[in-house]
């Protein structure tokens, strides 16, 4: 995760409880998925209120997917990793 999208993640709160992302235990953090429409984030989930889809899911990004931004409407979003699989 670069510099933008950790100062991102640094004002999130998640979407169900309202939990913020930045007063989480280290081990917590990592463990917070963003929630994607259409490529850009939209919203975050901390580990308390993913299912067990989500979570996945999560893995699943994390592994095949870059995060940049933000692009020209202020956007953070996500594109397929190149170069590697
Ligand atoms: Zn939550």
């Amino acid at each position: 995760m670069d510099a933008q999208a950790k100062a991102l993640m640094n004002q999130a709160r998640c979407d169900r409880c309202g939990a913020r992302f930045r007063t989480q235990a280290s081990a917590k953090k990592q463990l917070w998925n963003a929630v994607f429409e259409g490529g850009e984030i939209v919203g975050f989930l901390c580990p308390d209120c993913q299912t067990a889809d989500e979570s996945a899911e999560a893995t699943i990004n994390e592994a095949t997917l870059d995060y940049y931004g933000p692009d020209e409407r202020g956007r953070t979003v996500a594109r397929p990793k190149e170069g590697e699989s």
